[in-house]
């Protein structure tokens, strides 16, 4: 894996590959740039754009109830996570999957 240098806090997956700036050739040192759905790597040194990189998936988040637009991991709400796993049987397995998750971890931090 690569060293790579952000400027801001956009999150990319790690690279398999090198990022090369075609004009000075430099390796792997850019920032990043928001370009709509997309993420630019642009040179540190000339400020060439690169590529497009791959945008890290966004981690789970609720689509309904009192925590609509929250991701899962950040709720501290034990009890309504421990009620939606319960009985919420519609939701997609990913959902699921990260409210059991955070179940988990919540009762491990009280413990
Ligand atoms: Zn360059």
């Amino acid at each position: 894996m690569f060293m790579h240098h952000y400027r801001n806090g956009l999150k990319t997956k790690s690279l398999m590959s090198e990022v090369i700036c075609q004009r000075c050739q430099t390796k792997n040192e850019f920032y990043v740039e928001q370009s709509g759905p997309h993420i630019k790597a642009i040179c540190n040194h000339c400020n060439n754009y690169i590529k497009f990189l791959p945008q890290a998936k966004e981690p789970p988040k609720f689509h309904f109830g009192k925590h609509t637009g929250k991701y899962i991991q950040d709720i501290d709400d034990l009890s309504y996570l421990k009620w939606a796993a319960e009985n919420m049987t519609k939701i997609k397995q990913e959902i699921k999957d990260a409210i059991i998750k955070r179940i988990s971890s919540l009762e491990n931090l009280a413990r």
